[in-house]
This record gives structure tokens, C-alpha cells and sequence, in this order.
């Protein structure tokens, strides 16, 4: 037998093979049930997610010889010719190569046949691309869907329901079929790879659910392609080269370096994975779904994804949750410049050399509790209990008591901290903190301009 590739070979042949778009496959399993099936449906959403396969296998449930039945046989005379496109009751129309008036006519005439087999069968028109068609197509469509013959139904596929005339929309029931997810994407890739006993890492299928990007086709392509390439069990090394993607390691890398500021080294990093054959757009799209992960490790804490989990957390260390989004909405800015732009590699290497240049973000959190620790004395001067400065090594934070002022009032009288609950007088002590607070105020928004304005409206509160 000819050798079939996955994407064939895997095909669904039942409803409930269908992955990830059951809110549409039980609605027409139910309908075929009540023999309450429409005469047209329009079935919408992106390449590789089902319509084409869902419309083939509800022509199959209604001529099925045991049918109509939710779960067409496979196995009787029409079930076998509708497989291999011989059925007379199921006709496929590609409009995007026959958009034109007469194409349609043509189709409108054999309409009328009526359709052939034993039982109740339904002559299906499964028309794909559907928004190919031109405006007197459509109107030649519509004559008939306005009074369509019995036992005949219409599928509209299409990628862009926008461009189907209202007056066809409303004359038929309409599903949108959804991008699927990637963790119903990897099951089935696992189940796959199972049955045809192929050695896998899970990381890998993954990598490859995600670069499918909601599409089953396209993932059963990928899983082919990586099939093809790697010795021995699928891996996740061997993929990212199929595949295109540079390795987590050089991203990681990217963000340790940009975190202490050393820009030449990270040029070079980017220079080598361009010599080495990689896109400007295929890096930054890489970086975008490092990015990704790296942000999704605080929210979800669970790095079964890429299983690298310490190199994340290292440099969660580093940023912090504001960092990561900054540096995510500077890369989205870079994706859509690089869409457009003659500059591209220019357009990258501005955005490496912004990340390594980034000032820390502060949660207004970390400012309450700095400007709280600055009133009560807990805290130097200066000193701001935030994340380090890049480049600066952690350092456990040394706390010195903050110096008494060496006035005779102050050594004769009781110490403020033992009286918790009364309200210290304006002593000279706290006259003299003052400065002290207005000094790390300005420290501050020295680091911070940004929030300069937020520092306004504490100006009442711990200068007055
Ligand atoms: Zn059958």
C-alpha cells in the first residue's frame, strides 16, 4: 500500500474523532437523531481545525446505508465511495478555482438529481472556500437555498465568513469551528506517535502543538517533518532544528547578559544565531514564546513545559513579573515593525540593546512599604528595599539601626520604640528625620521618573 502521510492517514472518520470541536460535533450528532438537519450550515474558522472533515463526515452520516445515523459505518458501499470521492450523493466543490457564475450554474443543475442509494439518502454540496465565490454566484446560490429540494444540504466552508452574503447567513445554521488547544493537540500527537510505536519526549510534541498554533493539520505536518529528521525518539534538540526554533538556552542567556547590561555579548549571540541560518522574524518569535513561558512559570509554577524550570527562576529572580511584560510589549512592538520594516535585523538589534537598558519597575506596593519603613526609621536613607539594581549581585540587606541623634533631650528621655502606642511628640529627633526621608524621596524618583507624579501625592502625607 502507497505510503499515506499523517495528515491523511489520520484523519478523523468519526464525530467523536473530531479533536477539540465537540460543542459542533454532538449539535449535529443530535440533529441527525431528530432528523431535524438543516439545508444549509455554514462552517467557519481557521485552516486545519475540522471544517472540511466535520462536513465529510456528516455527508457520510446521512447516506450511510444504516443510517442516517450519528456514527456512519465505514465499512457499507456509500460510506467506502464517499471515502474515496466516488459517491454521486456527495459532491465537493473547490470555489476557489471555480468562482465564477457559470461554475455554479453548472452545480445549481445537478442539484435536482435526485439522490441515489438505498434508504433515505441526502445529496450533500460541500462548496470549500465559500468566500471565494463571486456576487453572481452567490445569486445564483440563492435561488435555490431559498427554496431548496428535500434530502439536499449545503456546507459552506469558509476561512472568512465575513465575505458571505447576509442573505446567504441567514438562511443557514452556522458553526465556528474554534483553534485547539495545545494540550488537545499534544494528547493526540501522543496517541498518535503510540499507535505507530514512535519513541517521543513529551517536550517535544509540545513544541510542536505550540508552533501548530491551533491547527490539527498543521501539527500532523510538523510531527511528520520532525518524524523524518530525528534519529531514534523524537527530541526536543532535533525538533528545534526541523522546526526552526532557537534553543531555550540562548534566550536565557540573552536576559542574564541584558541583566547586567552587557550589550556587545548579546549582539554577538543574535549575530551567531543569524550566521547559523535562523530568520530576524524566527528569533524574534522565539523570544515572544520564551517570553511566554517565562512569565507563565510565576502564574502557573509548573515547568513540566520545557523543563527549565531553574534557568527560569533565576532569571524571575533577576526581573519580576512588570519587567517581563515591559520587555513582552517592547517584543510584540519589534514583531509588528519587523512585518513592515526594511531594517529588519536593525529593527532587532534595537529592541536587544532597549531590554539591556531597561530601568527596574516597582509595584506601587514596594513604594507604600518603603515610604512606611522610611517614617518609622527601619530603614536607611536611601536605601530601597525593592529588587536589586541590574548587574548588582543579591545581597542579603544589612539592617543598621538608624542613628540617634546625640542631643541631651533625646539621651534623658525615654526611647520612642518602647512606647508603641502613644503618638511621639515633634521632637527634635523626628525634626531631624526629615531630611532624611525627603533624601530617599529623591533617590527615589531619581530611579523612577515615571511615577514622579504618584510621589506628588505623597507629599502631604510625609512632608507636611
Ligand atoms: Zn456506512
Amino acid at each position: 500500500m502507497a505510503y499515506l502521510v499523517f495528515a491523511r492517514k489520520w484523519r478523523p472518520m468519526f464525530f467523536d474523532d473530531v479533536v477539540g470541536q465537540e460543542h459542533i460535533t454532538n449539535t449535529l450528532k443530535r440533529s441527525i437523531l431528530a432528523d431535524k438537519v438543516a439545508h444549509s450550515y455554514i462552517f467557519t474558522g481557521t485552516r486545519g481545525v475540522g471544517k472540511t472533515t466535520t462536513a465529510r463526515i456528516l455527508a457520510r452520516a446521512l447516506n450511510c446505508e444504516k443510517g442516517p445515523t450519528p456514527q456512519p459505518c465505514g465499512e457499507c458501499g456509500s460510506c467506502k465511495s464517499a471515502i474515496s470521492g466516488s459517491n454521486f450523493n456527495v459532491v465537493e466543490f473547490d470555489a476557489a478555482s471555480n468562482s465564477g457564475v457559470n461554475d455554479v450554474k453548472e452545480l445549481m443543475e445537478s442539484v435536482n438529481y435526485v439522490p441515489v442509494g438505498n434508504g433515505s439518502n441526502f445529496r450533500v454540496f460541500l462548496i470549500d472556500e465559500a468566500h471565494s465565490l463571486s456576487k453572481q454566484a452567490w445569486n445564483s446560490l440563492l435561488k435555490t437555498l431559498e427554496e431548496p429540494p428535500a434530502n439536499v444540504v449545503f456546507i459552506f466552508a469558509t476561512t472568512e465568513p465575513e465575505k458571505i452574503p447576509q442573505t446567504i447567513l441567514s438562511r443557514s445554521i452556522r458553526f465556528d469551528f474554534r483553534p485547539i488547544g495545545e494540550e488537545a493537540i499534544f494528547k493526540q500527537l501522543a496517541k498518535i506517535c503510540d499507535t505507530e510505536l514512535i519513541k517521543f519526549e513529551d517536550n517535544t510534541l509540545r513544541l510542536i502543538a505550540r508552533k501548530a498554533n491551533g491547527s490539527m493539520r498543521d501539527s500532523l505536518s510538523l510531527l511528520e517533518q520532525v518524524r523524518s529528521y530525528c534519529e531514534g525518539e523524537l527530541n526536543e534538540r532535533q525538533a528545534r532544528e526541523v522546526l526552526g526554533l532557537i534553543s531555550v538556552e540562548t534566550y536565557v542567556k540573552i536576559l542574564e547578559l541584558a541583566s547586567q547590561r552587557k550589550i556587545p555579548e548579546i549582539l554577538e549571540i543574535f549575530d551567531n544565531s543569524l550566521n547559523d541560518g535562523y530568520d530576524v522574524s524566527e528569533f524574534i518569535d522565539g523570544f515572544m514564546e520564551f517570553l511566554r513561558s517565562l512569565l507563565f512559570f510565576s502564574i502557573k509554577g509548573n515547568m513540566s513545559e520545557d523543563g527549565a524550570a531553574n534557568s527560569y527562576k533565576a532569571l524571575w529572580e533577576k526581573y519580576g513579573e512588570g519587567d517581563i511584560i515591559r520587555i513582552c510589549e517592547m517584543t510584540a512592538q519589534t514583531q509588528k515593525e519587523l512585518r513592515y520594516s526594511s531594517f529588519r535585523r536593525f529593527a532587532a538589534e534595537r529592541l536587544l540593546v532597549k531590554i539591556a537598558n531597561i530601568d527596574r519597575t516597582v509595584t506601587i506596593s514596594q513604594l507604600l512599604d518603603f515610604f512606611k519603613k522610611s517614617e518609622d526609621g527601619s530603614i536607611h536613607s536611601g536605601e530601597f528595599d525593592g529588587r536589586p539594581e541590574f548587574g548588582e549581585e543579591v545581597k542579603p540587606r544589612e539592617i543598621n539601626p538608624p542613628e540617634k541623634p546625640q542631643t541631651q533631650a533625646a539621651l534623658s528621655e525615654p526611647k520612642t520604640q518602647d512606647l508603641p502606642v502613644k503618638k511621639p511628640e515633634k521632637t527634635e529627633e523626628i525634626k531631624e528625620r526629615k531630611p532624611k526621608i525627603r533624601e530617599s524621596k529623591e533617590t527615589v524618583l531619581q530611579n523612577y521618573p515615571i511615577i514622579s507624579y504618584i510621589m506628588d501625592k505623597f507629599d502631604a502625607e510625609f512632608v507636611n
